[in-house]
């Protein structure tokens, strides 16, 4: 099987994995004959994690697969919206990605965040909590041991937030989770609340909720607008395409956010 030659379609929404001299065009690799499908695809630079259907010669194939002399592979993207098993979905997100986990809270998607964790105790706590790792490293996304991960597109936070609940479309609870530590919220009345507030945010502000796993107290202030921006992407991106959005109500009528 020295030389055999396997000829390989990325699918285009993977192709920012590619190099860019092999990014829209068909691939030919040369094969050693013992490695497998995704070993393959693993070379050219697309993380396993990302990749949907692999089909050879027009039938279904698994990753294991050995590749014959002559195949014709076709690569295609996972499909969206990601079923993860035993779902609904919940995260941990590596290091660079704080703003984004402090979004998906705030929509009340279960999110796992520490700015000190390396990538050992990322797997670990991903694997051990079934959380599905969100990172940009994709060398990462290569661990053996991964149950699994997916890649982040965007660099800002914008694009990275709407990326990952178009991939994952979760079910959405804004304003119940405390941005800080991912714990509950829960309302609490203005005497509960008053002793610990400024006199002049005790005046202007009437409903407040506590997390109940820090303590830290949420009340509508002055980022309070930008925060409505951010749930309101998050329903939209989700109902978008007519998925159903749980617990996406207007969060005017709720206690809590700050
Ligand atoms: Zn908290």
């Amino acid at each position: 099987m020295d030389g055999a030659e396997v000829h390989i379609d990325v699918g285009a929404e993977l192709w920012l994995f590619l190099a860019l001299r092999d990014q829209g065009r068909r691939l030919r690799t040369v094969h050693d004959g013992t490695s497998s499908l995704g070993h393959v695809i693993e070379s050219l630079g697309v993380p396993l994690p990302e990749v949907g259907r692999l089909i050879v010669n027009g039938r279904v194939a698994v990753p294991a697969y050995r590749p014959r002399d002559g195949d014709m592979v076709q690569v295609q993207a996972i499909r969206r919206p990601q079923e993860v098993p035993d779902g609904p979905p919940s995260f941990v997100l590596d290091v660079h990605l704080g703003t984004l986990a402090r979004w998906l809270r705030l929509v009340g998607v279960d999110t796992a965040y520490r700015n000190d964790l390396d990538d050992d105790a990322l797997v670990v706590q991903a694997n051990l909590e079934h959380r599905v790792l969100l990172t940009k490293d994709r060398g990462l996304l290569r661990r053996r041991r991964l149950w699994l991960g997916a890649y982040v597109r965007g660099a800002l936070p914008d694009d990275q937030f709407r990326d990952v609940l178009d991939r994952f479309a979760p079910p959405l609870a804004p304003w119940s989770r405390c941005t800080a530590c991912n714990g509950p919220l829960s309302p609490v009345g203005k005497d509960e609340a008053g002793p610990f507030l400024q006199p002049g945010t005790r005046r202007s502000y009437d409903t407040f909720a506590r997390c109940l796993t820090c303590g830290h107290l949420y009340w509508r202030g002055a980022h309070h607008r930008r925060l409505e921006a951010i749930v309101h992407t998050a329903i939209r991106t989700v109902s978008a395409g007519g998925r159903h959005v749980e617990g996406a109500t207007c969060p005017g009528g709720r206690a809590g956010g700050r």
